[in-house]
């Protein structure tokens, strides 16, 4: 078989990395192909971001009502119709993947709706059709981890999940990172019985230890077992998993269960033969610009094994194109944001180990009870925790509050210039705002906050 087309790039997958790096190849005058195996989005439109923040907001707005009397509103007895939210998402899904196709055909960018695979550098195959590329981005993305135990081969994962249309009565979640703990915040919300299950010491092992306790804490409807390793499970209507833990075997009783203990790199068939280096992980290594150890092919998004977030794709995306046009752009993994939408949301930017205090350390904490903001909205749990280095420069921020995932933003930036207290507290926070938390905290570093009662 003959390559019919040459493209100047060729992608493969359509998820945010893989997307973005078309649309921007394309911006730059080059001829693009892209091949996508399953739906345009990837995972984050229609099994990942997207359907966990739709269910997300339609559980948040039922507490809210159920809560309504606390504002002065009568309501009835609100319920929420789980075959009706699953329409809603689907909707939604596909109105994004819709718009991703748009975008893609409007800029030019050749779409094939088939599996593609590597021949050998410099040749794709999409489907039928056989290709040359000057230039080859690998977007595959990755796929749930598996825990090969007995039992567990029919788990849901993040794949089936949003597929569901009947709510279990109860359901144990295998793995207490962000996807889990956001999936106890939607299941428990819907009143199935939910229990996590985390190997590590505790739930959220990525942020400060104050913020896994505090969610812990607040994660009142959800046993959670930390320390804990599923050994096997028994039974398939009603499933007992048998977990180790410091107090010995224990036992939890479920209808189903989830897995979510992380995700593994999708390398494109061909990949492995072509000579790509692999990162311990399992992902395609990569230099700073975003280039793999075989000339004239790049890989971004979760297919490297790194930071596996649709912001952090898309900048990878960016990087690759960049190099692939001339430019010396270099990749940047400082100071990423990370967002987790539970009951309360949570989000952090900064080093993580600078919580580990030292006494040239400064931290501030301002609670959201003492906010004006939070008052009125009815909010007492959570805090913002700034800490700085003995100079004042911020180097981490977290957030437990509503909104926290939005409040980030203003963090990030202060925290990635390099700002000290003084200059974060330099610019205007309007009243009453929850972003003022911010400020609060940062003020109790230089012992000026007024509201706070020690
Ligand atoms: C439940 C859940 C919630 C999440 N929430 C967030 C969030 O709130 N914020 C956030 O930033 N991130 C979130 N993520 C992570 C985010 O979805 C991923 O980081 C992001 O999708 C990675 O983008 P990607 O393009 O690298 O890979 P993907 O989105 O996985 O896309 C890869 C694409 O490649 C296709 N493909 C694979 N092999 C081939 C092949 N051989 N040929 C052609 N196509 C192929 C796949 O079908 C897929 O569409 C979440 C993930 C999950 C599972």
């Amino acid at each position: 078989m003959k390559p019919t087309e040459t493209y100047d790039v060729f992608v493969l997958g359509a998820g945010p990395a893989g997307y973005t790096a078309a649309i921007l190849a394309a911006k730059k005058g080059l001829r693009v192909g892209i091949a996508e195996g399953s739906r345009l989005g990837g995972t984050c439109t229609n099994t990942g971001c997207i359907p966990a923040k739709t269910y997300i907001e339609s559980v948040n707005l039922l507490a809210r009502i159920k809560g309504a009397s606390k504002f002065a509103i009568e309501t009835g007895n609100p319920k929420l119709d789980f075959v009706k939210l699953k329409a809603r998402k689907d909707r939604i899904v596909t109105r994004l993947s819709k718009g991703i196709e748009y975008l893609l055909k409007q800029h030019g960018v050749e779409v094939f709706g088939a599996n593609a695979s590597i021949q050998e550098p410099g040749s794709i195959k999409a489907g039928d059709v056989l290709m040359r590329a000057r230039n080859t981005i690998i977007a595959t993305g990755a796929s749930p981890k598996m825990l090969p135990l007995p039992g567990l081969q029919d788990s849901w994962t993040s794949n089936e999940i949003f597929g569901v249309t009947t709510l279990p009565r109860s359901l144990a979640i295998i793995g207490g990172g962000v996807i889990g703990m956001e999936m106890a915040h939607i299941f428990s919300s819907l009143d199935v019985k939910v229990t996590v299950i985390e190997a590590l010491d505790r739930i959220l092992p990525l942020e400060d230890r104050h913020v896994s306790d505090t969610v812990a804490r607040l994660f009142r409807k959800v046993e959670i077992f930390t320390s804990a390793r599923v050994t096997h499970t028994e039974g398939h209507e009603q499933r007992k998993i048998f977990i180790d833990t410091p107090a010995g075997t224990k036992t939890v009783d479920a209808e189903k269960i989830l897995l979510s203990i992380g995700r593994q790199p999708v390398l494109p068939a061909g990949g492995g033969e072509i000579g790509l280096a692999l990162t311990p992980s399992g992902g395609i290594g990569v230099d700073e610009y975003m280039h793999s150890s075989v000339p004239g092919v790049y890989a971004v998004g979760d297919v490297t094994g790194n930071h596996m977030y649709a912001y952090v794709a898309s900048r990878e995306a960016s990087i690759a194109v960049d190099h692939i046009t001339g430019g010396s752009k270099k990749m940047s993994y400082r100071n990423i944001p990370s967002i987790i939408f539970t009951d309360p949301e949570v989000a952090s930017v900064g080093d993580v180990k600078a919580e580990n205090r030292t006494s040239e350390k400064l931290n501030g904490r301002f609670p959201l009870s003492a906010l004006g903001r939070a008052r009125t909205m009815e909010a007492h749990e959570g805090y913002a925790h700034v800490v700085s280095d003995s100079g004042g420069v911020i180097e981490r921020i977290s957030i437990v509050a509503p909104h926290a995932t939005e409040l980030i933003s203003w963090a990030a930036l202060a925290v990635d210039q390099g700002l000290n207290v003084t200059e974060f507290l330099d610019s205007y926070c309007p009243h009453p705002v929850l972003a003022e938390i911010l400020k609060e905290a940062a003020e109790e570093i230089l012992g000026i906050s007024v509201h706070h009662v020690s």
